[in-house]
């Protein structure tokens, strides 16, 4: 393709994705493909001669699109929505187009100072704490592809930083912390490491967030078998629940032990820490006094495409320590100066992608007030909602609901007459009723297990959901558990 053909190529692509985005709420949110749909229509080979773009290009709208899940779906309440902009998407095109790993700063200067000062200015737009800022030269931020990198990158550096000031402690002795309710980055960072992770309990009564005194007793318990403590990792808006550790309980816990690292995982709830009224929940003053680490994701709820995930650390040091390995190929003036930030030093790989683009695109194009405006609108949709299960007989909210996330579940009081609705009951009539709206394809919601109890989560964060959007899913959400009592009244 040449530069002319790319130009005609790229305005039909743009043409495309428009008519895409007008034409968005007609389409299924979940396709009607079955597995193996997409496989049986490609060739198990590809082409001997080059083939014209008009052709491929023809192709992606034939049987890509009609295999795609449409995230971006105003009916979509799964997972967590991932809120992507049309800025976003052009600073992804403009970044792929210089096709640019900027691993050092010598690499493409571009490329490192945009990312420093986008890490201070995200830092700053959720307002955590000066040592935190690239621009202090002692902590930083640096973007990750995913929160789960963001959490393999801190075990990291955090083990690394204890071995070296802990000598002679065996790699076995170390023991990091999750709970039973910390995404299963945790647990797979501790597989990825071969370390032992425990998982700490936390209850329904505590709103599932995890309390200083379980977290004391664990570690007092590991310290007598002669374990070593290293690595804890807390969350703000867990994934089932929206949950919230108690960071000032934990932080004080961790007061006794310095040389455990905190690492805050806030993927999906951190950006409500733009909005003033919502940071003494998020614990913005906790994250700031007692974290190591933090880090949450704008791919998710912060109006920029995947990926994005913002990691920030109180010391570079910790994470240069422990992955800068320079050969002498990659060695630079300005790194032997101590000139520059090198981010290959600050994650896994050595070449990455330009996200800072997109981020400045996005943060410029909504400003401080657009970005806030945008959580705000998503979290009055789900009191909305929340709203609606609240004024049911039939349902109940499982959890309170928590930003922009209600788990809720079917209880029928009165429809089966004489029968008592044990818990194995409750849970396999919402088996049957999560299972029809699975069924179905205008509508995409996820299920989780709190405590036992089979729930129903119910996420808020596609850019285009209004509350027509939520009357519609919660009548579809009434329709199906109408059927579903029929179903079992049989
Ligand atoms: N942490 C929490 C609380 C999440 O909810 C999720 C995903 O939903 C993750 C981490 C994982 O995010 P990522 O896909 O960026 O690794």
């Amino acid at each position: 393709m040449d530069i002319e053909q790319f130009r005609k190529a790229g305005y039909q692509a743009i043409d495309r994705i428009c008519d895409y985005y007008s034409t968005l709420q007609q389409r299924p949110v979940v396709p009607p493909v079955q597995p193996g749909y997409l496989l049986r229509s490609l060739p198990d080979r590809p082409p001997e001669a080059g083939e014209d773009f008009d052709v491929i290009a023809d192709d992606y709208q034939k049987l890509i699109v009609p295999g795609l899940t449409h995230w971006q779906h105003p009916s979509f309440f799964a997972y967590f929505p991932t809120a992507c902009t049309f800025e976003g998407m052009l600073g992804d095109l403009y970044a792929s187009s210089t096709c640019n790993p900027g691993f050092n700063w010598s690499s493409s200067p571009a490329c490192t100072e945009l990312e420093m000062m986008m890490m201070d200015w995200s830092a700053r737009l959720l307002g955590l704490s000066d040592h935190f800022l690239n621009s202090s030269g002692v902590g930083g931020g640096v973007l990750q592809t995913t929160s789960s990198d963001s959490a393999l990158v801190a075990t990291v550096a955090a083990r690394s930083r204890y071995m070296r000031t802990h000598p002679g402690t065996k790699m076995e002795e170390l023991v990091m912390y999750v709970t039973s309710q910390t995404h299963s980055l945790g647990v797979k960072a501790s597989l990825v490491l071969g370390l032992e992770c425990r998982i700490l309990d936390v209850r329904a009564e505590d709103e599932f967030g995890l309390q200083g005194e379980t977290l004391k007793v664990a570690l007092e318990e590991d310290i007598a078998k002669g374990k070593h403590p290293f690595f804890l990792i807390g969350t703000v808006g867990t994934t089932s629940s929206g949950a919230i550790d108690r960071l000032e309980e934990v932080g004080e816990v961790l007061q006794h032990y310095p040389s455990i690292w905190l690492h805050v995982d806030a993927a999906w709830a951190g950006v409500t820490l733009a909005c003033p009224e919502y940071r003494k929940t998020a614990q913005l003053e906790q994250i700031n006094k007692y974290a190591t680490s933090f880090g949450t994701n704008f791919h998710k709820w912060g109006l920029v495409n995947f990926d994005a995930a913002l990691l920030w650390v109180k010391s570079r040091k910790d994470l240069t320590d422990a992955l800068d390995v320079t050969p002498e190929f990659l060695r630079t003036k300005q790194s032997d100066a101590g000139a520059v930030i090198d981010y290959r030093n600050w994650h896994l790989g050595l070449g990455r992608r330009f996200r800072s683009v997109k981020v400045w695109f996005v943060l410029r194009s909504y400003g401080v007030e657009g970005f806030q405006k945008y959580i705000r609108e998503c979290i009055e949709l789900n009191d909305y909602f929340a709203s609606l299960v609240r004024s049911s007989t039939n349902f109940s909210l499982i959890a309170a609901p928590s930003f922009a996330l209600t788990v809720f579940r079917l209880i029928p009081h009165n429809a089966f007459p004489g029968v008592t609705l044990s818990e194995d009951l409750l849970n396999d009539i919402n088996r049957s009723m999560y299972a029809r709206i699975g069924a179905r394809h205008d509508i995409l919601l996820t299920q989780t297990i709190l405590n036992g109890t089979f729930c129903i989560r119910f996420a808020v964060g596609a850019a285009r959901t209004r509350k027509e959007h939520l009357d519609q899913a919660w009548s579809l959400i009434q329709e199906e558990a109408g059927s579903t009592i029929e179903e079992w009244a049989e």
